[in-house]
């Protein structure tokens, strides 16, 4: 095997890279691999957000859209097939987007602070940037089986990105500039291909109602030799919604659609840059009514920058108006905690501890309205930020935690175990692993925005100075929060 390769998308997926290499008989850590061992590479939203965290377990990371990079990393890979381990990765390093993390050295201020991360040598870049497809089209499945997530799905990407911009938002940020491909030339071309082999159909995007045709497309759908074609869309944009929408996807296979609302609270949806208003929220729960669709799913958050306990009240209000309003739609609210991401403008505020506290008693009140709850376990969220925000320095504790339960109590545990007694298989020293910031610091306290990030030599689309000022126009009515 010359190349195992994974794209990962969720943070919490971090300990099973390890035991998918070790079940290959590759060794975890980059540096203990010999020329006879593939090169590991990866990417994905998680590795090109912050790849730090797990960048001694890859040899090539992949930032950004694959569509030219990966087939440009592979062409590369033919043409050195022959070179010995540490020339091939010197070679990688040059082509746009190719991060090799074991070229790049992390430097520490005495207190542990992360002060640079820099090039072994000048022939290597000193910053990566991710890679964006101009193309005129966007990835649709290869591989139809009942064997994947979504079994026999064909799923067909509508749009990338998404110009709204909420503030906290990688799907938005990290993936700019919003792409909508031709209807013509590239969408029914693609779905057509999948319909050949299924019967279902997944439109993918960050926010798929927001392509300009979509209205079209749902019509193009609506062709009588269509009628047996169960469709599915992802969450959709409140203001989008409209009911021969709902008519089309209840016609095929719907039940329900998804919108997401992040908080019943308009001062918190403005201070977002969540561009909805209360009126279109109830707008889409009339025309999924009015459409037949059974159920009306929102999605909300709790712990973003600046919430209170009566932002919270908004958000049940809301939904219990909505209900009162909407008799016979059945209404369940997903609630996830507010997790920082790299590359977008809350990427400097911490994980807020009220989170906890607010998601019980939320789902209390709710639930006795007759309203469904399903919130995202706070404990994963706070892995979610572990992940998402440290340095190469979590790469031990991620190795630890693979042998136990991945719990919260056990990721803490390995993190403050870490910090004192370093595994010796590790390539880490124990006075680096030392002061390495607190549990606190690096999940729930906000950093200045003038801090170095783990992430500052990989460049996203929008530059930190761009960032921050997005974060100042968002918080300018709470100065000492800036
Ligand atoms: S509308 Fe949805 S996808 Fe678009 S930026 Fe906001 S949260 Fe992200």
């Amino acid at each position: 095997m010359d190349l195992f390769g994974f794209s990962v998308s969720w943070e919490l997926d971090a300990p099973k890279i390890l035991n998918l290499l070790e079940q290959q008989h590759i060794p975890i850590w980059s540096n203990q691999r010999s020329n006879s061992s593939p090169i590991v590479f990866g990417g994905g939203p998680v590795l090109t957000a912050n790849p730090e965290p797990l960048a001694p377990f890859f040899d090539v990371i992949l930032l950004g859209d694959g569509e030219e990079l990966l087939p440009n990393f592979i062409n590369k890979m033919h043409e050195i097939k022959t070179f010995g381990r540490s020339e091939k990765l010197h070679e990688l390093a040059n082509i746009p987007g190719v991060y090799i993390p074991s070229l790049y050295k992390p430097i520490y201020e005495s207190n542990g602070n992360l002060k640079r991360i820099e090039p072994i040598s000048s022939k290597i870049p000193s910053s990566i940037t991710k890679q964006t497809w101009k193309g005129e089209s966007l990835s649709y499945s290869k591989v139809i089986t009942p064997e994947s997530a979504w079994p026999n799905i064909h799923m067909v990407e509508v749009v990338r990105s998404c110009p709204e911009l909420c503030r906290f938002c990688l799907a938005s940020y990290l993936t700019l500039p919003f792409r909508s491909p031709s209807l013509e030339n590239s969408l029914i071309p693609a779905i057509e291909k999948g319909l050949s082999a299924t019967k279902r159909l997944g439109l993918l995007g960050a926010s798929v109602t927001q392509h300009p045709e979509f209205n079209n497309l749902i019509e193009w759908i609506n062709q009588e030799k269509f009628n047996d074609i169960r469709l599915s869309v992802s969450s959709v944009r409140a203001s989008t919604v409209t009911a021969s929408m709902c008519k089309s996807l209840m016609k095929h296979g719907s039940k329900s659609i998804t919108i997401a609302i992040e908080s019943g609270s308009s001062r918190l949806r403005e201070l977002i840059n969540k561009k909805i208003s209360e009126e279109e929220i109830f707008d889409a729960a009339k025309y999924a009514l009015d459409g037949g669709l059974k159920g009306l799913k929102l999605y909300g958050m709790v712990g973003l920058p600046t919430e209170e306990e009566n932002d919270i009240e908004a958000t049940k209000e809301l939904l219990i108006k909505l209900k009162k309003c909407n008799p016979g739609l059945r209404l369940t609210l997903g609630l996830s905690t507010f997790v920082p991401k790299a590359h977008t403008p809350f990427q400097w505020n911490g994980v807020r501890i009220e989170s906890k506290n607010r998601i019980k008693n939320l789902g209390k009140q709710l639930k006795s309205k007759g309203i469904e709850f399903r919130p995202e376990s706070y404990g994963w969220s706070v892995i979610q930020a572990l992940i998402s925000r440290s340095d190469r320095r979590l790469a031990p504790v991620i190795e630890a935690i693979r042998k136990t339960e991945n719990t919260l109590g056990n990721w803490k545990k390995a993190y403050q175990e870490n910090r004192k007694q370093v595994s010796q298989e590790s390539p880490f020293h124990q006075e680096e692993m030392n002061k390495m910031p607190s549990w606190e610091e690096i999940i729930f306290e906000t950093w200045d925005t003038s801090c170095v990030l783990p992430w500052t030599h990989l460049k996203g689309p929008l530059s930190n100075e761009r960032l921050i000022e997005h974060r100042a126009e968002s918080l300018r009515e709470h100065p000492d929060q800036i």
